[in-house]
C-alpha cells in the first residue's frame, strides 16, 4: 500500500508544498546531468482551468529540481488549434504564462508535428503490444508528472493515469488509443447548426442533405465535435469503444513508466471541471477546490483523488452528492475502469494510505 499525500486547499503555499513534497525532493539524488521533465498542460486557447504557471513554479521549487537540466513538456494533439504543433504550442504556452526566465523552458516532447517517437514494447500480459510514445522520453532521465484531476469526455476523469497515458504519447499513439472511438451522427437530432464542422481539425464532417455525417476514412476520433454539439446528435456506441479506449490508454500509462523514472505524480483537485484543459469552454466547477495529492503511485493518486472528490459536497442540482459525480454526469463512462485496469496490469495499486499535511 503506497502513501498518497494530502495537502489541503487552505496550505497551498510555498511552505504548505516544500512539506508536501518533501520525501520526493530531488536535491543529491541522481547524477548532475540527469534530465528532469516536468510533465504539465499548459491548457488549449480558451481554456482556463489548466494549472497555472505560478503553481508549476511551486511545485519545482518544493522539489528543488535542478534549475538549469530541467524543462517542462508537452505533448501536440490530433486536432486543430494551437496545440497541434511544436512552434504554435509553445507559443500558446507562453501566453498562458509559462516562459522564462520564470519558468524553465518549455519543448514539446514530440517534435515539430507529433511524429517524432519512441518505440516502448509492453510486456506480453497487455493487449497493446509495442506503443509509440513521445521521442523526448528516450533521453528523460526523471518526470515529474504535475495533472490537473477533473472530467474528461472519454475517460470519465483525467488524473495521472490519463496524463501518463495519452499525454506522453506521440500522434500515432494518440490515434491508437483514439482509433476506436468513431462518433456517428444521430441525424434526426441534428439541425444543421454547423458547430461541429468548425471544431473538427481533421476535416471529417461533411454537410450532408438534412444532417451532417462524418467521413470515418479521416476522422481520428478525438471526440472535440461530441463535446461541441448543442444537440447531443453525435454519439458513441460506448460499450465496446469505451474498454478498448480505456484499455489501450492505461496501456500507454505503463509504457511511460517503462520508458523514464517517474520518482512523483502530484495531482491539482482545483478548479474541477465537467471537461478537460483540452476543451475551450471545460464547463463551471463541480465542487468547491480540495487541494493538492502527491505519490509514487498513479493508480492510488488518482483513485484518491476520486474518492476526494466523491465524498466532496456538490455544487449545482446536477451533480450527486456522495456518489461518483463524474458517473453521475456521464453514465455511460465509468472512470474506475482506468484504475481496474491499471492494477491489473501492475501500474500501481488502488489501496493507498492518505496521509493530510
Ligand atoms: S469528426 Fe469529431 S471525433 Fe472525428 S476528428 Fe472530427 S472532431 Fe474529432
Ligand atoms: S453540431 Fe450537432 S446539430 Fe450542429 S451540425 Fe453538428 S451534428 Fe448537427
Amino acid at each position: 500500500m503506497n502513501d498518497v499525500r494530502f495537502l489541503p486547499v487552505s496550505k497551498m503555499n510555498p511552505e504548505g508544498f516544500s512539506e508536501l513534497l518533501s520525501p520526493f525532493r530531488f536535491t543529491g539524488q541522481g547524477s548532475l546531468n540527469d534530465l528532469t521533465a516536468v510533465k504539465i498542460h499548459p491548457g488549449e486557447e480558451g481554456n482556463s482551468s489548466y494549472i497555472p504557471a505560478s503553481l508549476v513554479r511551486m511545485i519545482i521549487n518544493a522539489l528543488d529540481l535542478p534549475e538549469r537540466r530541467t524543462f517542462l513538456t508537452d505533448t501536440t494533439v490530433l486536432y486543430g488549434g494551437r496545440r497541434m504543433t511544436a512552434p504554435d504550442y509553445v507559443s500558446l504556452a507562453y501566453d498562458h504564462g509559462f516562459k522564462m526566465p520564470e519558468l524553465p523552458p518549455f519543448i514539446v516532447a514530440d517534435g515539430l508535428a507529433g511524429t517524432d517517437e519512441y518505440l516502448v514494447h509492453l510486456p506480453s500480459h497487455c493487449e497493446t503490444k509495442i506503443t509509440r510514445l513521445a521521442s523526448a522520453l528516450s533521453r528523460t532521465d526523471n518526470a515529474v508528472m504535475v495533472s490537473h484531476f477533473k472530467g474528461h469526455l472519454l475517460a470519465g476523469f483525467g488524473g495521472s493515469i490519463k496524463h501518463l497515458g495519452m499525454g506522453w504519447a506521440a500522434k500515432a499513439g494518440k490515434l491508437y488509443q483514439h482509433s476506436s472511438v468513431m462518433p456517428y451522427v444521430k441525424t434526426d437530432k441534428c439541425t444543421m447548426c454547423n458547430a461541429c464542422l468548425s471544431v473538427c481539425g481533421s476535416s471529417a464532417i461533411i454537410p450532408a442533405t438534412n444532417s451532417v455525417r462524418i467521413d470515418e476514412a479521416l476522422c481520428t476520433g478525438c471526440g472535440e465535435c461530441i463535446q461541441r454539439c448543442p444537440t447531443g446528435a453525435i454519439r458513441i456506441s460506448w460499450n465496446q469503444e469505451s474498454h478498448t479506449f480505456m484499455q489501450r490508454m492505461v496501456e500507454y500509462a505503463l509504457a511511460a513508466t517503462m520508458a523514464t523514472k517517474i520518482p512523483v505524480y502530484v495531482n491539482f483537485l482545483i478548479n474541477i471541471s465537467p471537461d478537460c484543459d483540452c476543451m475551450k469552454n471545460e464547463g463551471p466547477a463541480i465542487v468547491d477546490d480540495i487541494g493538492v495529492l502527491a505519490s509514487s503511485d498513479p493508480v492510488a493518486i488518482d483513485q484518491a483523488s476520486l474518492d476526494l472528490v466523491t465524498a466532496a459536497a456538490p455544487f449545482g442540482e446536477n451533480v450527486a452528492s456522495g456518489q461518483d459525480k463524474f458517473l453521475h454526469i456521464r453514465p455511460e463512462r465509468d472512470g474506475k475502469e482506468q484504475l481496474v485496469i491499471g492494477e491489473r496490469i501492475g501500474l500501481g495499486s488502488r489501496d493507498y494510505r492518505l496521509v493530510t499535511i
